[in-house]
């Protein structure tokens, strides 16, 4: 198994240096979150995860989680480890005050969850969910409901589940049938049966707090007539302590490819007592807070993921001889030299390396647009964070985890055959991850999303926000003769970019498939360009640093060489997306149905 060690410099590369996170902090009033509070933050987080949380990873895997009557175990050390991340107020980190949370900045809890993320991908989906359903509750819950739930999810003596997906619909959440009915005293009886539902029953918490989706009975067929429910696995005083056990059971765990250690349930409802949240037939919309908090979480796991198995990869690249490098021995006093002298294997660790911090420096700036969207008290600046939001999160959610999963191959790829085998840990980081591309919504959903929903949807306009933010900084480095090679790049995919988005609408006026056959190529459009500019941006910082004179200069031109990296082997990759895209649906809409045959 590869050690996992916390990218502690990286992290505080991206929150300091590029996104200045002790000014955006002052600037939103978290007094606080100095940078002595932050360094010291996720120097504790990382030891907690490289010393209790990722060694047990491997055995998580080996053991899974086992059902017995309805009750779930987790694996050896899972609840230990869970008791100590509660003892050590992990959960309350970004939690409101008001409830017992520690009221400190969002994006500082994203940049914990990517570490722990990294050290154990199943453990960190516990606590995960938790957030979740916090959100929601927080959001459009009364009153009572907050005070009733919210305090026990914050200390993470309570943990959450998100329960959406039944067994004939995922994707299509209209179709439900899981059914509130209203009772007297104005709680609701549900009944149905849910899938699917990670960390829907555990050894590790007191209670669990599902919140599931149902229709009320009259309520309009489809989307329209979905409404949101808190469902406690123990029903809840109106103090807020357990009581009688509710009629929700778990009627069995899955065995799957990945994640072993999460427990993913069959939920039964059997007229489990619930309470109504946010309006009735609004489910889906105060659901949708949810979604998008999972949604930067899901895309933190790809960027988790890229960054677990790289650090596998280099160290076994640095160790591994075989053959000699194709331009002379490079190491003379041994039987052969290091892998990491061969040109390929070096196109695999920097392609890791590359979506690893590139996309750390997406989610952390996501994270501060979430910050801004929680506390800003100016409406034009919570716009427009929220307009870049939500362009960019079907973007991170799907272009870092498809990205994050192919990083894993890369990873196993390195190992030569020993990437095949268990005991060295490469293959399971492939087998967790690949989940990532298909919960919270499938990589061919978030493109839709993105496409048809929001850049259609809105003619366009949601792109403003964003592409005039990358048009500025290329404007501020126009003059900058050693940043040109980064700006222009950015300037000649921008403008396809845009010429590619009005085609395709133009298109689709004509035939409505032409959206869905362009949509995942222009997702990864989008991607390979948002992360471009990051990397632009990166290397900016560096050569600023480099100029200015520093202490740490291998750290900057490190940067610098990346960045030229994905700019000439990576970015070049979205050329093939566009011409997919201009290529349009009639190849993939020309054989019918029945003729497709083997
Ligand atoms: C390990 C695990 C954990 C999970 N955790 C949870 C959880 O906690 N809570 C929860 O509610 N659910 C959970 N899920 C369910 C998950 O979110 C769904 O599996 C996912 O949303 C896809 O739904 P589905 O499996 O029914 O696939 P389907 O909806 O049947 O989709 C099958 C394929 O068709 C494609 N497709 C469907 N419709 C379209 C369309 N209109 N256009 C283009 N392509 C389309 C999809 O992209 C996919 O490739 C989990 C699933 C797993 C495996």
């Amino acid at each position: 198994m590869p050690e996992y060690k916390a990218p502690i410099r990286d992290i505080k590369f991206v929150m300091q240096e590029l996104l200045n996170c002790d000014n955006h902090y002052q600037k939103l009033g978290y007094e606080d979150a100095s940078l002595d509070m932050v360094d010291a933050i996720i120097s504790e987080a990382a030891k907690f995860a490289e010393q209790v949380v990722a060694p047990i990873n491997q055995i998580g895997d080996e053991q899974g989680c086992t059902w017995t009557d309805g009750e779930v175990t987790t694996p050896d050390g899972f609840k230990d480890a869970y008791q100590q991340y509660v003892a050590g107020g992990w959960p309350t980190l970004a939690q409101s005050v008001e409830f017992g949370g520690q009221g400190l900045p969002h994006s500082l809890n994203t940049a914990i969850t990517e570490i722990f993320s990294s050290a154990n991908h199943s453990f960190a989906m516990y606590p995960g969910l938790s957030h979740g359903a916090l959100a929601t509750i927080e959001a459009h819950g009364s009153e009572q409901l907050k005070n009733q739930f919210i305090p026990k999810l914050v200390a993470g003596s309570w943990t959450g589940t998100m329960c959406l997906t039944e067994s004939h619909c995922g994707t299509d959440l209209g179709m439900l049938r899981t059914k509130a009915e209203l009772n007297d005293d104005g709680s609701y009886s549900l009944t149905g049966s849910k899938i699917f539902i990670s960390a829907g029953e555990h050894d590790l918490s007191d209670n669990i707090v599902h919140i599931v989706i149902a229709r009320i009975p009259g309520s309009p067929a489809g989307s329209k007539g979905i409404s949101l429910f808190i469902v406690p696995k123990f029903n809840v005083t109106d103090d807020g302590d357990i009581s009688e056990r509710n009629a929700v059971s778990c009627g069995s765990i899955e065995h799957k490819m990945g994640i072993n250690a999460n427990a993913t349930c069959v939920i039964n409802f059997d007229g489990a007592k619930g309470y109504l949240i946010g309006e009735i037939n609004r489910g889906l919309n105060c659901m949708f807070t949810f979604m998008n908090v999972a949604r930067l979480g899901v895309a933190t796991e790809g960027v988790a993921a890229a960054e677990a198995s790289f650090q596998g990869a280099l160290a076994y690249a640095k160790d591994r001889l075989q053959m000699r490098s194709l331009s002379g021995v490079k190491n003379p006093n041994g039987p052969a030299d290091a892998i990491i002298v061969h040109p390929d294997v070096r196109r695999m660790l920097l392609t890791q390396k590359s979506i690893a911090e590139g996309g750390r420096a997406l989610i952390a700036y996501l994270a501060q647009l979430v910050d801004i969207g929680h506390v800003s008290t100016c409406e034009e600046e919570k716009a427009a964070a929220e307009t870049k939001l939500a362009l960019l999160t079907p973007i991170a959610k799907a272009f870092l985890t498809e990205l994050g999963l192919e990083c894993t191959g890369h990873g196993v790829q390195v190992f030569g055959g020993h990437g095949f085998i268990k005991e060295w840990g490469m293959e399971q980081l492939m087998r967790d991850t690949k989940i990532s591309c298909l919960y919270e919504g499938t990589t061919g959903i978030q493109a839709l999303d993105l496409l048809a929903r929001k850049i259609l949807g809105s003619k366009g306009k949601i792109l403003k926000a964003f592409a005039s933010e990358v048009t500025t900084f290329c404007l501020e480095n126009a003059d900058d003769d050693a940043m040109q090679e980064f700006i222009q790049p950015i300037k000649s995919f921008g403008g396809d970019w845009q010429k590619m988005t009005e085609k395709v609408g133009a298109r689709a006026i004509k035939n409505p498939d032409e959206i869905g056959a362009a949509s995942v190529d222009y997702l990864m459009y989008s991607g390979y360009l948002t992360l471009a500019y990051f990397w632009a941006k990166m290397a900016k910082v560096a050569q600023d640093k480099l100029a200015e004179g520093c202490e740490d200069e291998a750290f900057y031109q490190a940067k610098i060489k990346t960045a030229r990296f994905y700019f000439q082997r990576i970015l070049p990759r979205a050329k093939g997306h566009a011409a997919c895209v201009e290529n349009g649906a009639q190849s993939m809409m020309a054989l019918d149905a029945d003729d497709f045959s083997f």
